[in-house]
């Protein structure tokens, strides 16, 4: 993929870039739906994601121009401005959290992006534009920024000038990943590790549904509030910063001071999936592959039954995965109702596993699901 950036930026502005870089998408493992309560959270950066090309100017013009949406042409916006409605909204909004820090944009540049995370499939597209901004950002103006903090400056401009209430692990993953590694980070203190995934004998594999997630922002809102009610009433009870502070003991202890069983539900999926992300965690430093793709299964259980953010398309996927030779563990992954499922798989089974399962969702719902083989890969660096 390098290279594409390098040459859209001259075809684009016809002069040359001063900076080169890229972010990755994401795939979480495990560990969903726990960073804004609290818990941990296990994803891996991957090999695919986004990469851009940018150079100083000497006016206050910003310019962006992507490849990935070539009819919008080359957008044009003062750095007095700051606002676009379409999708250069993202480096926007890093800018605008950049000033937010104390970090000043005072004079103009030009950007290209170009990406290869499959439109629509959760990847977090949107967490890897904004850290490639910040470490273009970064590079053009001279700050002296650290990766986390180009995590946080993410998160910051998603939540705050996107209007997106997410938490940190998209960016977090993008920024700080590791190659041949996934990280398991504590979202409420952002200490993290890393646990190496044996890639000789086995697969990631991801199958994208196909299905565009046009429910998951309303839904992702209302499981916070849900999540925030039930976090009031056990606060009635037990002091506690958080859902996922909680214990499983203490959670069943207290769990009846939860009025609506509604968020009842929605609590216990976040205490319940953080145990099994430390677990999951621990099961793979421990090179325990089946107990870590059990704990991916229950995971996919909790989540359709529990906090009710599957769909029958995800849920088809992630049985069949189950009934399939050579699959350890399968789950939806992503915010939910649609996007991918995230399959680990014996290597020597990856390719029967994705011909097997095309078919049969083919046969199922008459529409085509894609299958990546995808590899943990490193955090946003310069070329
Ligand atoms: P995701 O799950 O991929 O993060 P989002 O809806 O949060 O989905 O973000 C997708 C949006 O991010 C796109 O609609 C677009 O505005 C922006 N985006 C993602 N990738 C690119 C790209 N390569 N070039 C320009 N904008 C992009
Ligand atoms: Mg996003």
């Amino acid at each position: 993929m390098r290279g594409g950036a390098a040459k859209l930026f001259r075809d684009i502005y016809g002069y040359e870039y001063s900076v080169y870089a890229f972010a990755p998408g994401r795939v979480n493992l495990i560990g969903e739906h726990t960073d804004y309560n609290g818990g941990f959270v296990f994803p891996c950066a991957l090999n695919l994601g986004i990469e851009g090309a940018a150079r100083l100017r000497n006016d206050n013009i910003l310019r962006f121009y992507s490849a990935n949406f070539p009819d919008d042409g080359i957008i044009q916006v003062e750095t007095a401005s700051l606002r676009n409605g379409g999708w250069a909204a993202y480096p926007l909004a890093v800018i605008s959290a950049f000033s937010a820090m104390g970090y000043n944009i005072n004079s103009g540049a030009d950007f290209v992006f170009r990406g290869n995370l499959p439109d629509g499939s959760g990847l977090s597209s949107s967490a890897a534009l904004e850290v490639l901004t910040g470490l273009l950002l970064r590079e053009l103006y001279g700050f002296s920024v650290t990766a986390q903090e180009l995590a946080v400056f993410g998160q910051f401009a998603e939540n705050r000038f996107i209007g997106v209430n997410c938490g940190v692990m998209d960016q977090f993953a993008s920024a700080m990943g590791k190659k041949g590694s996934a990280v398991l980070l504590n979202s409420s203190t952002l200490s993290y590790s890393y646990a190496p995934l044996d890639s000789v004998n086995t697969a990631l594999v991801l199958v994208n549904s196909g299905v565009k997630h046009s429910l998951a922002s309303s839904a992702y809102n209302d499981r916070r509030r849900e999540c925030e009610s039930a976090l009031a009433d056990i606060n009635g009870v037990k002091k506690t910063p958080s859902l996922c502070a909680l214990g499983a003991e203490e959670f069943e202890m207290y769990k009846d001071a939860v009025k609506s069983p509604v968020c009842r539900k929605r609590a216990k999926h976040a205490v319940y999936e953080n145990q099994r992300t430390i677990d999951a965690a621990q099961a793979l430093k421990n090179g325990d592959l089946k107990g870590f793709g059990r704990l991916m299964n229950e995971s996919h259980l909790s989540l359709q039954n529990d906090y009710e953010v599957s769909c029958a398309e995800l849920d088809f996927l992630a049985r069949s995965a189950w009934e399939t030779t050579g699959v350890y563990g399968a789950r939806m992954t992503g915010g939910g109702f649609g996007g991918c499922t995230v399959n680990l798989v014996k290597k020597e089974f990856a390719e029967s596993f994705a011909v097997d399962i095309k078919q049969k969702y083919k046969e199922k719902f008459g529409t085509e699901a894609s299958v990546y083989a995808v590899e943990p890969g490193c955090g946003a660096h310069l070329y």
